[in-house]
This record gives structure tokens, sequence and C-alpha cells, in this order.
């Protein structure tokens, strides 16, 4: 069987990175018979009391691009380890993780979900207690039928287990940290959603999600990314994000913000109707300057969540500034829940 080009790259990417950059396979999965590894890299200062950024990439099998992005910005930072000493200056201050190939196995195979036949991102422990749209918010049915949350009462898949064992012992512990996961295919316009998935309840740090958002705003002011969180366009049961936000919020008082890129991919098959035909071509450019230019457009992005990490301390609301952006956010967000707070 072909090699999977992906892992070729990300092992080239982590054999050129030398001292400063590290690796760890996290586990194994098997798919048609061959075993693939599930890595993250980490670069930057492990000190615990600094902030920390996660990059996801590949969850789901089809959306490659979401996968490329994450590799492309590793490649980007790994060639100028070499020469940048701007660049190591930035990592003296924050601690840089990435798994672009979450589900390897799905990637391999061109399908959402993983060689189980489980969508990753409704395996997660957490049940909406708010109606979810049919089979897309997540099913027990079986894996024949896309969006198949997995067994019940079962742990959850090891690609998820990966991604906790790194949230654990990476993210968690840390006052600060972010995490960008990439995907593409939903709708026309690049999004940017944090949680919850599984209700329409506003999440905890609600003010610090909208002075990122302002910031994000006023940074890449020529950007048009839609920042809001996912339940504004619906609901699911299952969403890891949420999971490893609640256990967050129940175990810690520290700042976990994480961020799903959206990478609205109807624009590039409205530019080729021909990838109508194609699966993957639903979910990737197909045309190889469209994807130069996919790449391209959203490194700025991951650059700017770097620099917000590193300097949180300048714009994360404290004490009195946190209501007036909750109050802004929920007028922005929750319009509906915003009348009843404010009284
Ligand atoms: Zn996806």
């Amino acid at each position: 069987m072909q090699q999977q080009p992906y892992l070729d790259e990300l092992a080239q990417i982590i054999a050129t990175g030398g001292a400063d950059l590290q690796s760890r396979t996290l586990c194994e999965v098997q798919c048609l018979g061959q075993r693939m590894p599930i890595q993250a890299v980490f670069m930057g200062n492990p000190d615990p009391s600094l902030p920390a950024v996660g990059f996801f990439g590949g969850f789901h099998g089809l959306e490659r691009i979401g996968a490329e992005v994450v590799l492309a910005y590793l490649r980007n930072l790994t060639s100028r380890l070499k020469w940048d000493t701007t660049l190591h200056k930035q990592l003296e201050s924050v601690r840089l993780v990435f798994m672009p190939l979450v589900n390897p196995g799905g990637i391999q195979l061109g399908t959402r979900a993983n060689p189980n036949g489980v969508d990753l991102m409704r395996n997660a422990p957490v049940e909406s207690l708010e109606k979810v749209p049919w089979l897309i918010g997540g099913q027990r049915h079986g894996p024949q039928l896309p969006w198949f949350r997995g067994a019940a009462g079962q742990p959850m898949e090891r690609e998820n287990q990966a991604v906790s064992e790194i949230f654990e012992t990476e993210l968690l512990p840390r006052r600060f940290s972010l995490t960008v996961d990439c995907h593409s295919g939903f709708g026309v316009k690049d999004r940017i959603w944090f949680p919850y998935a599984h209700t329409r309840i506003p999440i905890e740090h609600l003010a610090e999600m909208h002075a990122l958002k302002e910031l994000l705003q006023e940074t890449l002011c020529n950007y048009r990314y839609i920042f809001e969180p996912q339940s504004r366009q619906y609901l699911a049961h299952g969403d890891l994000w949420d999971h490893l936000y609640l256990s967050s919020v129940a175990q810690t008082d520290h700042v976990f913000m994480p961020m799903t890129l959206e990478m609205g991919s109807w624009t590039w098959v409205k530019k080729n109707p021909r990838q109508f035909f194609s699966l993957l071509g639903m979910f990737n450019p197909l045309i190889e300057h469209r994807q130069q230019r996919v790449l391209r457009r959203h490194l700025p992005l991951l650059e700017f969540f770097v620099r917000a990490a590193i300097s949180h301390e300048r714009w994360l609301p404290h004490g009195p500034e946190r209501p007036p952006h909750r109050l802004q956010a929920m007028a922005h967000w929750y319009p509906d829940q915003a009348a009843g707070e404010a009284l």
C-alpha cells in the first residue's frame, strides 16, 4: 500500500527541525492492515508558567486542507528556526504544540470518520440536552451512517485520547492556552468557532472570547473571518472541544480558549463546479494555485494566535473590564438571551 504522503511530510519536517523541535508518537492506529502513528510536535519554552498554543488538523480525514494548513505553518516555522532571531525570541515566551494529522487513518481512506467509522467530533462524552439536527448532530445507529458517535458507554477513540493527553499535559496546566483546530467544508465564509457546540448557553469565558474577536478584527482588518459560538450554526453531541473546555473550567481557574477554523470550501466549488463530482473536491481546493492561496491566506491568522497568546496579559479583560465585554458579546452572539441577562 502507498505510504501516506502527509505522514512522510511530517517525518521530514521533524527531521529538519533539529534540537529546537521535539516530537512524540502518542499512539498508533490500524488502517487497512497498516499501523499509523499519531504524533505531536513541540517547539518553544516548556516552562509551565508560560502560555501555550495548540494547532490541530486532520480530525476529519476528508478535509485534507485542514491538515495542510497546519503542516504549512509548521514547515514555515521549522525553516525559520535556522536563521530567524525574532522567532527564537518569540519561542522563549511560548510553548507551541502541533498535531497536524489527528486522524491519519481517515486521511488515508478519504473519509470524514476514523477507520472505525467514528466521527471524532461527535465522540466525546458530552450530551446535548437541546434538540440537535438529525444525523449531523451525532447519531448512535452505526458507522454505516455519517456522524456516528461510537457505541454508547465506550471510551473515546484513540485519536481523541491522544488529543486529550496533549490537552492534559501541555495545555491544562498553563494559566493561558488557546487552540486552533483546522477544518473545511461549512458554507462559503471562513469561520472561527468557539464552544459550545452542545448548547446555546454561553461559555464562562465569553468576555475573553469577545476581547479576542475585537483584537483579531483590528489586527487582521483585511480578513473576513466570522467569529462566533458554534451553537449559532448547529448543535451537536460529542464535540471534543466542548468536552475539554468543560473539564478545564471544572478543574482550574485557567483560561483555555479552544477555537475551530472552518474554511468555507463552498467558494472553491463555486469557482470550479466540476468539484461537485468529487467528494474530496467538495472539501478541498483542487487546483494548485487555489490551494496555495488557501494556505497563504490562513498563515497570518495562525501567527496572530501565537502573538495573542504571548501577549495575553495586555488584552485579556480583568475584573471590571469583563462585564462590558460580556454584555457586548451577549448582544452580538446571543441577542435572544441578552435582554434577560441585562435586567
Ligand atoms: Zn471537519
